[in-house]
C-alpha cells in the first residue's frame, strides 16, 4: 500500500463549536480516523503540526511544512488547512517545494459538525491524489484538482467554491481514481534553508474614486515591491499612475487585473494610466498571474538580492 503523510494545519475541517462560536480544534488523528475507508487505500501516518485558522499560517510555517514533506519517507502528502488562505499557501509550497513526492493541499467549506460536511471526502480525494499523481503541488478539493497558480477561493460557502476561472480544473476524481489531464506545473523557484523572512511586498487594489495617499505610503513603509491590482486590462486613474511611477524608481511594480480571468494587456490602450503607458513608466505586466499570486511570488523571487527578479519574473510569465 502506498505510504501517505497527512500533515494537519487548522482550518474549517478541523473545527468544532464552542460557546464563542466555531474555532480549530481537531488534530490530524482525528481527521483521517473520520474518514471511512482511507485505510484501505493508503499506509497513513498523522501529524498535526498546527491548529490554527488560515489567516494565520506564516511563511515560515509553510516553508517549515515543505521542508518536512520533502524528507518525509512517503510516497505522497495530504496537508488540511483553512480555505481562506489555501489558494496563497499552495501557490508558495509550488514555489519552494522542491520534494519528488505529490503534496495536496485541502480543507472543507464546512465543519465537521454541518450537514453533508465536506470535510472527509476531500481528504478521501486528497490522499487518493497524493497515491496517483507523480509529484507536483495540487489542491484537491470538491472532486476537482486545481493548479496552485490558478486556483482561487470563489464563494464564502459553497461546496463549489474552488475555482480555477482562466483554465478550470487539471483533473479530478471520479469511481475512486484520479483523471489529471496532461498539463505543464511549474518548476519551483525553492528557497534558501537561512530565509527566516519574505521581504514584504504591498498589494494594492485599484478602484473607482480611489485616492492616492495609501499609495504613497508605500515606499516609506519600506515595502521592498508592490503590486498593483489594476482595472479591467491594467488600467489606474492619471494619479495612480503618477503616483506609481515615482514608486516603481525605487522599487519593483507589477501591475495585474482585479478582473477575475484574462491577462493584463501590454500594447493596446494608449492613453495616460493604461498598460502601454504604465509599462513605459517602468510597471512590470503581469501577464496571467493573479495579484494574490503575483505578491508571493514578487516576495520570492526578492529573497536573492543577487539575482535578477525582473528577467526571472519574465522567464516565469513566458512559460506560464
Ligand atoms: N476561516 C477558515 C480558515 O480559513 C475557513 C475555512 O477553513 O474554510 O481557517
Amino acid at each position: 500500500m502506498p505510504k501517505i503523510q497527512v500533515y494537519a494545519l487548522g482550518g474549517t475541517i478541523a473545527m468544532t463549536p464552542t460557546a464563542s462560536g466555531m474555532v480549530p480544534s481537531l488534530g490530524a488523528a482525528e481527521l483521517v480516523a473520520a474518514v471511512p475507508g482511507l485505510g484501505e487505500l493508503a499506509d497513513i501516518s498523522a501529524e498535526t503540526f498546527a491548529t490554527i485558522a488560515s489567516a494565520n499560517l506564516s511563511f515560515l510555517q509553510i516553508k517549515a511544512l515543505c521542508e518536512k514533506a520533502s524528507l518525509a519517507q512517503c510516497d505522497g502528502i495530504v496537508v488540511t488547512q483553512g480555505t481562506d488562505t489555501l489558494e496563497e499557501t499552495s501557490f508558495l509550497a509550488s514555489l519552494i517545494y522542491t520534494g519528488d513526492a505529490p503534496l495536496i493541499f485541502t480543507g472543507a467549506m464546512r465543519t465537521p459538525e454541518q450537514l453533508g460536511a465536506d470535510g472527509p471526502s476531500n481528504i478521501y480525494n486528497a490522499v487518493l491524489a497524493a497515491c496517483d499523481a507523480e509529484g507536483g503541488v495540487y489542491v484537491v478539493m470538491n472532486g476537482e484538482v486545481h493548479d496552485p497558480w490558478q486556483v482561487a477561493k470563489s464563494h464564502t460557502s459553497s461546496l463549489a467554491s474552488f475555482r480555477s476561472e482562466d483554465r478550470g480544473p487539471v483533473g479530478h476524481i471520479s469511481e475512486g481514481a484520479l483523471y489529471l489531464e496532461v498539463h505543464e506545473q511549474q518548476i519551483p523557484i525553492g528557497i534558501g534553508a537561512a530565509v527566516t523572512e519574505l521581504p514584504p511586498v504591498a498589494l494594492l487594489p485599484a478602484g473607482a474614486e480611489f485616492d492616492i495617499r495609501i499609495l504613497e505610503q508605500v515606499v516609506g513603509l519600506g515595502y521592498k515591491g508592490l503590486v498593483i491590482e489594476a482595472l479591467g486590462a491594467g488600467h489606474l486613474s492619471e494619479a495612480w499612475a503618477d503616483a506609481a511611477e515615482t514608486i516603481a524608481k525605487t522599487i519593483p511594480v507589477i501591475f495585474t487585473s482585479r478582473c477575475a480571468s484574462g491577462p493584463v494587456f501590454e500594447n493596446t490602450y494608449g492613453y495616460k494610466g493604461a498598460e502601454i503607458d504604465l509599462i513605459e513608466r517602468g510597471l512590470m505586466p503581469g501577464g496571467n498571474i493573479k495579484s494574490r499570486k503575483a505578491r508571493l511570488l514578487l516576495s520570492v523571487l526578492l529573497t536573492d538580492n543577487a539575482l535578477d527578479w525582473e528577467s526571472r519574473f519574465l522567464a516565469i510569465k513566458a512559460s506560464f
